[in-house]
């Protein structure tokens, strides 16, 4: 049994007028086991309830996928659920205590405008985290209202969904539901819930937060459930935490990479925003770079471009060194010797993530084979694009065009050297040159959600309830891979006008 609470009060003022709700219909099979980790992990609270829930968007093919269907059920009643006003019987809300590093300051931190109601098994055996933000104010609000803005939440919507189309590890949003209360922010906003849905929440800051708590013993709790939920094979490990520390790395390595190859810059890194399970998790002021400049900052409060393109895989290099420090317990018994272990461990990042860019770089030019040379063709290209302000995404994906497009960058003399040069190293590999630029073409992304595409769609629904454009952009980004005529306008590179210079995490 478990305890009466806030959450059980609420539920049941639903379920006496009705004996099975609406809500339950929709497949859900939820079996919450973060509950069942000690109470400092989490808080069991209730959403708090909003004024006037309206549905905004539903992920459909998300839904199917998790084996979950809310065409029985209507607009309100969806509406309701998402906003957290009514939840099925099974669901168990919480909000979970997690600590960070945000922008190198350590801080106590926690869900404060999130609230996970459950974790749901899919026929296919995943167990994902059902998470609603903007679901009001908890213990860990501090001084923050709780809630979040419309335009914000649709952000991390498209955003997440396009990173989900493009192959690389996200978490995935479900629902947006427009609540019918204003936030007031510099000016006041619409409110939304938003429904995350992850394969855990456990974040490097979670780790930091267990071992505030005491000496190990948290840290060994969180580290088997964590071990036990993502990667169950290290148990078979000789040194099974030491191996998920080796594991997490590789997963970041391999996540930062992916985001450098498409020219994403997430904004926040701060170890509370990494997820453990290797998913890119919240969508802030978060941007993809139209020219190609390593030096590009977007985040309003991204002061010294600590989180910067470029400086990205240091980012996580530091993260993941704050997650080393709190499984010295575990790694060896002796600390001069754990200490050792998690040096050696962290300081093979940049190696392994130098390996996972430079995989994806060589795909990215349809290089099949391997050369010693290849770095210093990849980066004499991206040397050429920086001078030429080129937009990143288009001249990779131009390349393959033969003959090359009229561009200017395609004019200029040192581009043509290296063209040459690329066109050699083509021409001595195995493979035909169709297969190389197949390659290229599967793996550089012709739609992206570009800065000034996503305002103007975000400005649209939040400013005026119109979710054409939202909609439109949402459909071209789910198949990124294919050229599509009638999706052009969003391949364009912003005008001096509309480049988006900055963007804001709208907490
Ligand atoms: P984020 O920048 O979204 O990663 O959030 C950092 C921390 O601030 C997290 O602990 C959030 O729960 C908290 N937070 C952000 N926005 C709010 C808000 N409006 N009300 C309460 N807490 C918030
Ligand atoms: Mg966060």
């Amino acid at each position: 049994m478990r305890p009466e609470t806030k959450t059980d009060v609420n539920v049941n003022a639903h379920t006496k007028a009705e004996a099975r709700l609406p809500v339950e219909e929709a497949g859900w099979q939820f079996d919450n086991s973060y509950v069942r980790l000690p109470e400092p992990f989490y808080v069991r609270i209730a959403p708090v309830p909003v004024r006037a829930p309206c549905l905004a968007i539903l992920n459909h093919a998300l839904a199917k996928s998790m084996g979950l269907n809310f065409d029985t059920l209507s607009d309100e009643n969806v509406a309701q659920l998402f906003s957290g006003n009514v939840l099925p019987q099974t669901a168990d809300p919480i909000a979970q205590a997690y600590a960070g590093h945000q922008f190198g300051g350590f801080t106590m931190l926690g869900d404060g405008r999130a609230i996970l109601i459950g974790e749901h098994l899919t026929q296919a055996g995943s167990r994902l985290d059902v998470q609603l933000k903007g679901s009001g104010q908890t213990p860990f609000s501090r001084r923050g209202d709780g809630r979040a803005a419309l335009g914000p939440m649709l952000r991390e919507y498209i955003i997440s969904e396009a990173m989900h189309a493009l192959g690389i590890p996200s978490t995935r949003s479900l629902a947006v539901v427009t609540t019918g209360e204003t936030v007031l922010r510099e000016t006041p906003l619409p409110g939304a819930v938003l429904t995350r849905v992850a394969a855990s929440h456990i974040r490097v800051g979670t780790f930091e937060y267990a071992a505030r708590l005491n000496d190990g013993a948290y840290v060994k709790t969180l580290a088997d459930y964590t071990i036990q939920r993502h990667y169950p094979d290290l148990f078979e490990t000789a040194n099974p935490y030491l191996a998920l520390l080796r594991r997490v790395i590789d997963r970041q390595a391999s996540l930062v990479a992916q985001w450098l190859l498409v020219g994403f810059i997430h904004g926040v890194m701060n170890t509370d925003n990494m997820a453990i399970s290797g998913e890119t998790i919240d969508y802030g002021p978060c941007a993809f770079m139209d020219e190609y400049d390593p030096y590009t900052v977007f985040s309003s409060i991204d002061y010294q471009g600590r989180y910067g393109y470029h400086n990205q895989s240091r980012a996580a290099q530091w993260n993941l060194a704050r997650f080393a420090e709190t499984l010295l317990p575990l790694l060896d018994p002796v600390q001069e010797k754990a200490l050792v272990l998690a040096e050696e461990t962290v300081h093979a990042f940049p190696g392994i993530f130098q390996q996972y860019w430079l995989t994806g770089m060589r795909r990215k030019l349809g290089l099949l084979t391997e050369e010693a040379e290849d770095v210093e063709l990849i980066e004499a290209l991206l040397m050429c694009l920086h001078e030429h302000h080129a937009d990143y995404t288009n001249t990779f994906r131009m390349l393959t065009a033969d003959p090359l497009p009229d561009d200017t960058l395609f004019q200029d003399s040192a581009f043509a050297a290296w063209h040459a040069q690329w066109q050699a190293r083509l021409a001595r590999q195995p493979e035909s040159k169709a297969a190389a630029y197949r390659l290229m073409r599967a793996s550089n992304p012709a739609i992206l959600p570009r800065n000034h595409c996503v305002e103007a769609a975000l400005t649209a629904a939040s400013e005026r309830g119109d979710y054409k454009e939202f909609r439109r952009l949402l459909g071209a980004v789910a198949d990124p891979y294919i050229d599509k005529p009638e999706y052009r306008e969003f391949c364009t590179p912003p005008s001096a006008a509309e480049r988006v210079q900055q963007t804001f995490c709208g907490t």
